[in-house]
C-alpha cells in the first residue's frame, strides 16, 4: 500500500450509518423444494407442475436473512443436518455479511430439516409438506448468557422443552433481555400450556390462524382480546398479528391498532411471515414505536412475496425505503 492512509468516513465528512442492532435468532434452518402448479388438484386428481425450484428456507433462517439485508447484525443459532442441503444452507447463511454463523451446528448422521412446498396461482396460496429433520433440542449446548446479551433475542424453536427452558430463564438471570417469540411451533405442537409459555415473551408474533389456535377462539377479535386479558400480570406486553395483504394488528394492554399492508404483486407468500417477524424484531431492537415497527414489518412481508422462495426477494434498505416512500436515512435512522 502507498503511504497515504485511507480516511475513515467521518474524516471524509460523510456520515457513517449507525451500526445495526444486534439480534440473536434461535430456531429452525430448513431447505425448501418448490412445485408450482396452476391450481390445486382435488384428492385423486392431478396437476401439471409448471416450475420447480430448490432453495434455502426455514423460518428462523429466513428471518435472519431478512434482518441481515436491512443491516442488523444477527447471531444465528440453529441445527443443520449432515448432508448436501445442510452444507448449502450453511454456505447461504455465511454468504450474508450480517449473519454470524458461529452457532450454526451440524447434527451427525441426520438429514437437514426440509419442506416440499406446493405453490398455486389459483387460489394464490401455498401448502407445505414438512420433512422433519435436524433441529435444536433441549439437550443441545446453547450459550444462553451470550444469546441474551443482544439487543433482542428471537426464539423460534420447534422443541417444546427447549422453548420452555429458554423462556423461563431471563426472568431469573437476565431481566433486561427482550424476548420475541413466534407462534408457529408453539401452537402446532399443541402443548397444553402453550398460552402460559407465550405469556413469558415480551412480544409475540404470528398470523391470525395461530393466535386463534393459541386461545381456542374462532375469530381474531376474540382471540386478541383473550391474549390481552391474559397479559395482565404477565411478562407479555404486545401481540402482533400478521394478516396477509391486509397488513397487521398490534394489541397492547392499552389499545388495538390495525396497520394497513402495502399493495404488491405477490408471486409466492412463502416466508412472508418470517420477513414480517424480522421487521418486528428490528423495530423492537431499535426501540421504535409500534406504528413504525409494524410499517417496516408490513413492508418486509410484502416485498418478500415478489418471487418464488422464502429468501429470494428479501429486500435491502433501498427497496424498503422506496416502498415506504421516504429516504433510507429517514426510514432506518
Ligand atoms: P404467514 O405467511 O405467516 O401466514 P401472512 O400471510 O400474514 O403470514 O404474511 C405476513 C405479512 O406479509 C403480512 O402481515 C403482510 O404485511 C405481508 N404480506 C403477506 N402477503 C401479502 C400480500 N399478498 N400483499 C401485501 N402484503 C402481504
Amino acid at each position: 500500500m502507498s503511504g497515504v492512509e485511507r480516511a475513515e468516513p467521518s474524516q471524509r465528512g460523510e456520515s457513517s450509518p449507525a451500526p445495526g442492532p444486534r439480534i440473536a435468532a434461535v430456531g429452525l434452518a430448513s431447505w425448501d423444494r418448490f412445485l408450482v402448479v396452476g391450481h390445486y388438484p382435488s384428492a385423486g386428481e392431478y396437476a401439471v407442475v409448471a416450475e420447480e425450484a430448490s432453495l434455502p428456507g426455514g423460518t428462523t433462517t429466513n428471518t435472519a436473512v431478512a434482518l441481515a439485508r436491512i443491516g442488523a447484525r444477527v447471531s444465528l443459532a440453529a441445527m443443520l443436518g449432515d448432508d448436501a442441503e445442510g452444507r448449502s444452507l450453511r454456505a447461504a447463511m455465511a454468504a450474508e455479511p450480517g449473519i454470524d454463523t458461529a452457532w450454526l451446528a451440524t447434527r451427525p448422521e441426520t438429514r437437514t430439516d426440509a419442506s416440499t412446498i406446493v405453490v398455486s396461482a389459483d387460489p394464490a396460496d401455498r401448502t407445505i409438506y414438512w420433512h422433519q429433520g435436524a433441529a435444536l433440542v433441549r439437550r443441545d449446548r446453547l450459550d444462553l448468557t451470550a444469546i441474551f446479551d443482544h439487543d433482542l433475542t428471537l426464539l423460534d424453536v420447534a422443541d417444546a422443552p427447549l422453548r420452555r427452558w429458554v423462556t423461563d430463564l431471563p426472568a431469573h438471570f437476565a431481566p433486561r433481555t427482550r424476548l420475541l417469540g413466534t407462534m408457529t411451533y408453539l401452537v402446532d405442537t399443541a402443548e397444553p400450556d402453550a398460552l402460559e409459555v407465550a405469556l413469558r415473551f415480551d412480544a409475540l408474533v404470528g398470523n391470525a390462524r395461530e393466535v386463534q389456535a393459541l386461545t381456542g377462539e374462532r375469530d381474531l377479535d376474540a382471540a386478541g382480546a383473550a391474549v390481552v386479558a391474559a397479559m395482565r400480570g404477565a411478562n407479555l406486553r404486545t401481540l402482533i398479528v400478521s394478516r396477509g395483504r391486509e397488513g397487521c394488528r398490534v394489541c397492547t394492554g392499552g389499545e388495538t391498532v390495525d396497520v394497513p399492508g402495502f399493495p404488491v404483486n405477490a408471486v409466492d407468500t412463502t416466508g412472508a411471515g418470517d420477513a414480517f417477524a424480522a421487521g418486528i424484531a428490528y423495530g423492537m431492537a431499535r426501540r421504535w414505536d409500534w406504528n413504525r415497527t409494524a410499517r417496516l414489518a408490513n413492508a418486509l412481508g410484502a416485498l418478500a412475496t415478489r418471487a418464488l422462495g422464502g429468501q429470494t426477494a428479501l429486500p435491502d434498505r433501498q427497496e424498503v425505503a422506496a416502498l415506504l416512500g421516504a429516504p433510507e436515512e429517514v426510514v432506518f435512522g
